[in-house]
């Protein structure tokens, strides 16, 4: 038996049963605290190993990331409910010590997880993206020897990283280098989607960009921007001091209030400022390339702030309706990119992943990950994870072997 957080009814699916849908949103923010959480802890049966390329890992640490916490709170979209299967123990940013012996790599060594449940995990025939390196656009996430689960950490079967144990196929697993620390090898997956953010966005050499958010997506979003591409400026849109400080040091251009965006950065590209009667000010004119990061309202403004013609990045989960108007009217490209694959990247071990775990080495990531919390803790973790900027933490995570 393995101790988990476990994710066992859907906030917006409960809240509309009992009728309560009018106050969906108040209720919903409040829900950590309260009987409508959907979290709850619990005594689990550890994960079965599915077929012979599966380990069990047990997790060191795991982060909580903004995707779990759009869906702790009701924000996530129900279109990714039919790609998840309950209930099911969350956690898909994971380091962990490996219990089985597993093509090349030996029980006790420290391992990172690349969450995404494909066809070879799977052990189904290739589809199309899967065929062509991008594991990340499986459509066989329903199928084969696990049940649905687009990830670890949305997959009934696997178990995840609020959890004391994980099963993983032996696609998914990286070693980990001696010399990286566990807070820095949390940041892995993270980092990994980071870099498939720069790789989708293929920002022209010299081009300008705006990264909207600046909270663990829009830093390491920056440090693979740096790494993996040449932009001109780069303007870092931050909430909160310690964020903006850390943008700095990751070679942000400019760092930027929310509230003061659109005038810095139509000073800055030249371009003019419009007011709407309703809504918020946009550019004529802007910067080539904006990254979402915030996951939610950020969309907006990166809407407002792109030049025309220019190429707006989802890197953020979207949690929130926005006015597509400047998609059609300045005519841009919206970029979607969602994890990591195996198709980019150079050298032997190829993929998001892979350079992702060679740039965390180096990289002045320290202090990222300030907040650990034991799995029994879970309410107090969730609720210093959704107040992380204004807490001046970026990354708050469990350490599931801790009491
Ligand atoms: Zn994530
Ligand atoms: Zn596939």
């Amino acid at each position: 038996m393995i101790t988990a957080v476990e994710y066992h009814r859907s906030p917006m699916r409960y809240l509309a049963a009992r009728g309560a849908s009018a106050r969906v949103s108040g209720a919903i923010g409040n829900s950590m605290s309260g009987s409508l959480a959907p979290l709850r802890l619990v005594n689990r049966a550890d994960p079965r190993r599915p077929g012979p390329q599966w380990a069990r890992v047990r997790p060191l640490l795991s982060g909580i990331c903004g995707s779990d916490l759009a869906l702790l709170t009701g924000r996530s979209s129900p279109y990714l409910s039919p790609v998840v299967s309950m209930p099911f123990v969350p956690g898909h940013e994971i380091v962990g010590r490996l219990l089985d012996d597993v093509d090349g790599l030996s029980s006790g060594q420290r391992v990172v997880l690349d969450p995404v449940l494909s066809c070879a995990t799977r052990d189904v025939d290739m589809c199309a993206g899967c065929a062509a390196a991008h594991e990340d656009r499986c459509d066989h996430v329903t199928g084969g020897v696990v049940s649905a689960g687009l990830q670890t950490g949305f997959c009934g079967d696997t178990g995840g990283g609020w959890g004391g144990m994980v099963v993983a196929h032996t696609r998914q697993l990286h070693g980990v280098p001696e010399g990286v620390t566990n807070e820095r090898a949390v940041l892995v997956e993270p980092l990994a989607c980071a870099v498939h953010t720069v790789r989708r966005a293929a920002v022209p050499d010299g081009a300008s960009v705006v990264i909207v958010g600046a909270g663990t997506v829009g830093l390491l979003t920056l440090l693979a921007l740096r790494e993996f591409a040449s932009p001109g400026q780069v303007y870092v849109i931050a909430k909160h001091r310690h964020q903006a400080e850390r943008a700095r040091k990751l070679g942000a251009t400019d760092v930027i209030e929310p509230r003061k965006a659109a005038r810095v950065l139509r000073r800055a590209t030249g371009g003019s400022l419009q007011t709407p009667e309703r809504g918020a000010e946009f550019l004529l004119g802007g910067v080539d390339v904006a990254m979402e990061c915030t996951g939610g309202s950020g969309l907006d403004s990166a809407l407002r702030l792109v030049r025309a013609g220019g190429t707006v990045v989802l890197s953020g989960m979207p949690s929130s309706s926005v006015d597509l108007t400047p998609v059609w009217y300045r005519e841009l490209s919206v970029i979607g990119s969602y994890a990591s694959d195996s198709g980019g990247g150079a050298g032997d071990r190829q993929g998001d992943f892979a350079d992702a775990l060679d740039l965390i080495a180096h990289a002045p990531l320290d202090g990222y990950v300030d907040a650990v919390y034991p799995l029994s803790q879970w309410r107090e973790a969730v609720g210093h994870a959704l107040a992380a900027g204004r807490l001046g933490s970026v990354k708050v995570a469990f350490d599931p072997a801790r009491d």
